[in-house]
């Protein structure tokens, strides 16, 4: 994959990124969930009610990689998750390769079983961690943090990296000054 994301974490991180949070294109809009759903053939014409859930969700898996990040408390943001892991259905299924966590059901429920799934296989695998949400507060954007040691803290050091920086060299100069 062009981006280098496990393939298994990308469904995840389409499905954070489908808001963006610093977007100031009026374009994209504000959230692109139902869009995304509907172009990963996941879900068609959702209800208000299930669209509040999957942000809910959404929002809880944003705070599991932003403590992957380094921010917050990584107990705390794997028990917001708890509640929608009780409400999943998975299934082992045995393929020839060996047995995968399959999410049984249909709508949001589906979705959300079959995300956990893949945070289940992540983490089983090790490549959990490396999956972030920027550490910029106003961009907490996911990304694959693909640097040699695994410190990478921006989901672009071009953008959001080097605003932080500056950032923080001014506020240095500011309280160095008399
Ligand atoms: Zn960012």
């Amino acid at each position: 994959m062009a981006t280098g994301t496990p393939e298994r974490l990308e469904q995840i991180k389409g499905f954070i990124n489908t808001v963006n949070l610093e977007s100031e294109d009026p374009l994209l809009g504000p959230d692109a969930l139902p869009a995304w759903l509907e172009a990963t053939g996941v879900m068609r014409s959702p209800t208000e009610d299930q669209l509040a859930q999957l942000r809910r969700f959404r929002e809880a898996l944003r705070g599991v990689l932003e403590a992957n990040a380094g921010q917050g408390d990584p107990q705390a943001a794997w028990r917001a998750l708890e509640p929608f892991g009780r409400e999943s259905c998975l299934k082992v299924e045995i393929r020839d390769s060996g047995p995968v966590l399959r999410a049984e059901g249909t709508g949001e429920g589906a979705l959300i079983g079959s995300l956990l799934a893949d945070a289940y296989e992540a983490v089983a695998t090790g490549t959990w961690p490396r999956l972030k949400a920027c550490r910029k507060p106003s961009c907490r954007w996911a990304y694959y943090d693909r640097s040699k040691n695994g410190s990478g803290a921006w989901c672009s050091m071009a953008v959001c990296g080097n605003r932080m920086k500056a950032k923080r060299r001014r506020q240095k100069s500011r309280v160095s000054e008399p």
